[in-house]
Order: C-alpha cells, then structure tokens, then sequence
C-alpha cells in the first residue's frame, strides 16, 4: 500500500486526499486523454524546515508542453506554484514523489480534444526505491515504443503507458526486474518509465530524441553532470547487441533515479561500473543539495510553521 500525502490539489483548492475523486463517465478514463508528471522531493538533510525539489521548473515546463497536445493551455509559472503550496500544505517528513496530471474532465462519450473540459490535480506519496540501486535485471521486451509519427512522444500522455505497463509486467511475469523497449527501427529505445545509458570504453551513450525517446529530465541532468565531470557524452542510435555487451548499462529517471542493470535477458554485464557509480553519487548529492555547482537545479521550500 502506498502512503499518501493529506492534502491534494483538486477542481481548483486544496482538499483532503480522500476526498478527491471522480465520475466514472470522466472522459479520460475512457479515452487516456491525460498527461501527467512526476517529480521528487525530499526534507532536507541539513534542516527538517525545508524541502528540496528537484527541478521543479522542468518538470512544469514538460507537463505544459504534454497538456498542449491535449488542447489544454497551462502556465508553468501557475502550476510550479501550486506545488510549492502542495507542499506546504503537506509538510512531507520523508521522500516523496510529486504527481500531477492534467486530464479530460468533462463527462461523454466519443474521443476527440475539443469541446471537453479540461482540469488537473496534483496528489503525492512517499517514495524510496523504485527499483533496486545495486542492481537490476532486464528483460528485452516483445513490445515495441509508439512511433511519433502516431503519437506525441514529447508528451508524457496517459494513454501510452498501456505499452508500458505490458512491457513490465511482461517481464516481472518471466522472471527479470524491468523491461527495455526496442522503437519501430528496432533500436534501443527506453524502459517502462525510464531512459537507457550505456556505457562503451569509457564513453556514455543514449538515444537521441529522434530514437522515440521521452525527454527524460534525469537523462537530461546526467548527460550534464557527465559533460562537466569531464566523461564524453554521445547521442545516437544503439542496436540490441551493441546494448548486449556494453560494459556498463543504467536506467535512469525520477522515480528510479540512476538503476543500474546487472544482466540484460541472458546476457551478465560487468559488476565493476565505474562511470555509473560516479554519476550516481555525484546526483544523490545534487538532489541534497550539497553541491554547490548545480543549486539553481533545487528548490528550497520553506515549510511554515514548522
Ligand atoms: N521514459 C518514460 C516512458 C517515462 O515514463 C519516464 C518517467 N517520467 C522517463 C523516461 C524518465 O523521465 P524523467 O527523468 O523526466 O522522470
């Protein structure tokens, strides 16, 4: 069972958690005409009076990017402070994970994006490991990523995540942790809710965009914090074999933050994985705020009252 923040942000005002709920004929129930997003806080390890948020401008600036392709104008400044009150409403003690959506609200049948009321929320849960961080095992998956040319990949849209959620269970149901999906040119694409990075003589690899990426915000955060340690950084197309013997494999994202992979089908990665230990160290100490070089990346939110 998860454990909810009190407090969500629902039709317009802050309400209790359980008393935000919705109508069975809410149209993207029916239709996934929803976007949402997901970002992480954590109190403070120096002072308990304040929350860090990692990023929370990015992830604003992506949710109203994914509520455009909805037909739904949302300002970014608005909802960043939303979730600034969220939080402050909330006093989170521990981890947390930030999930806002933005959805079709109106009642009705027949899919389509205008003539719909548009609303979104926000509700949150503490959250510590997503996936394990000493190790992780993959499965490739015999599901294949939407093509952008049939879906906005540049939005985190509701309705993609049933391919996701096939993926991994798919995978869990055989045996391995987590799912890496190949896109329609047969490249490797992403996980179920995570970019992919491989590791090639000292090299760090990902797809680019163009492979039917999401725009992963912790991709986005480690292809930097790698750049400016000095580690070269390449974005382009990986195939199957080449993943199947990189020296070092890592799934990243919000809720999993940095997951190593141990073994890819039947195929064992190195146990040593220098360049991954580097980049994970070197972002748990970003998200806690202790490095000065990235402080503009964290948001420090004051909690009243406290
Ligand atoms: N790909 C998919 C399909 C995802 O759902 C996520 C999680 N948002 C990511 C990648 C990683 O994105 P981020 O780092 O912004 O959380």
């Amino acid at each position: 069972m998860h454990n909810f923040l009190p407090i969500a942000y629902f039709e317009n005002q802050f309400v209790p958690f359980e008393n935000a709920k919705i109508s069975i004929a809410t149209h993207a129930l029916h239709y996934g005409t929803a976007a949402f997003g997901g970002m992480r806080g954590i109190p403070d390890p120096e002072n308990p009076q304040q929350i860090l948020l990692f990023r929370l401008d990015r992830h604003c600036q992506r949710l109203c990017q994914s509520a455009k392709f909805l037909n739904y104008e949302l300002s970014p400044e608005k909802l960043e402070q939303i979730i600034i009150d969220f939080v402050q409403k909330n006093q989170p003690t521990k981890s947390f994970y930030i999930r806002p959506l933005v959805y079709s609200s109106g009642l009705g049948i027949a899919p389509r994006l205008h003539n719909i009321e548009k609303n979104f929320f926000v509700y949150g849960l503490e959250m510590g490991d997503y996936l394990s961080p000493d190790g992780i095992s993959c499965r490739i998956s015999s599901w294949t990523r939407q093509e952008d040319r049939s879906f906005p990949l540049r939005g985190k849209i509701s309705a993609a995540y049933i391919t996701s959620a096939l993926a991994k269970t798919e995978a869990v149901e055989s045996g391995f942790d987590e799912a890496i999906l190949m896109n329609s040119q047969g490249k490797v694409c992403e996980a179920t809710g995570m970019n992919v990075f491989i590791v090639r003589k000292g090299k760090l690899i990902t797809p680019g965009f163009e492979q039917d990426i999401l725009e992963g915000i912790t991709r986005d955060s480690v292809l930097t914090i790698a750049k400016n340690l000095g580690i070269p950084t390449i974005e382009r197309p990986i195939d199957k074999s080449e993943l199947l013997i990189a020296d070092e494999v890592f799934l990243c994202g919000t809720a999993a933050k940095i997951a190593p992979v141990k073994q890819i089908e039947t195929f064992k990665l190195p146990e040593n994985r220098p360049i991954t230990e580097q980049l994970k160290e070197k972002l748990s100490g970003i998200t806690e705020n202790k490095d000065s070089d990235y402080k503009n990346w964290i948001y420090v939110i004051p909690l009243e009252g406290k």
